[in-house]
């Protein structure tokens, strides 16, 4: 199960002062009154950033496994919010989907993979954009429907992580890459790099 560790760390932060170390989680989110063997389990490391590693739970009782998230990580995608974020930004401001792809895949080997890495994320991201709840319902403005869009409204270019934070009630019940929700069967499975 994914939690969220709040932090207004970059990934490059998180993992350079190893802040996973400051996690906590107090209490078994399945057991609140105790009385199970829950415990800290550990850490795993994920490949991007460099270094970085996010720190476990375990409860026996319900197998279980808590992950507590920094703020700055894709949810089962690799690499930040951060990162993801420009590369969204960036194809959404390039002639083409190939252009973008050579812009942003210098390291890809075959143009073809390099065009579906680029297109999955657009997807995925402009997908999250059309779920998200309006963080200032009240303002009756249409929806931003791109992540420029989004980073000019909300005066930041970290948007997706402003996101994480100021809807962190309704993280359970949002898509990744940004919330915890956990459907089954729907989504391709994670590319590994
Ligand atoms: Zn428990």
């Amino acid at each position: 199960m994914q939690l969220r560790h709040p932090t207004l760390l970059t990934g490059e932060q998180y993992a350079a002062t190893q802040a996973w170390r400051g996690a906590r989680l107090e209490r078994c989110p399945n057991h609140p009154d105790g009385g199970c063997s829950f415990a800290r389990h550990g850490t795993y490391t994920r490949k991007t950033p460099r270094n970085i590693r996010v720190a476990r739970w375990y409860c026996r009782e319900s197998h279980t496994t808590f992950n507590l998230l920094p703020d700055c990580l894709a949810a089962r995608l690799p690499g930040t919010l951060d990162t993801l974020e420009k590369v969204v930004a960036h194809a959404e401001q390039s002639e083409s989907l190939t252009a973008a792809a050579k812009a942003l895949r210098r390291d890809a080997v075959d143009l073809p993979g390099a065009i579906r890495w680029v297109r999955r994320r657009i997807r995925l991201v402009h997908r999250l954009l059309a779920t998200v709840p309006d963080l200032h319902p009240e303002r009756r403005r249409p929806r931003a429907k791109k992540i420029t869009a989004l980073r000019a409204r909300l005066g930041t270019d970290r948007a997706l992580t402003t996101l994480r934070r100021r809807l962190a009630p309704q993280l359970p019940a949002l898509p990744m890459p940004l919330g915890f929700q956990h459907k089954m069967g729907h989504d391709p499975p994670p590319p590994s790099a």
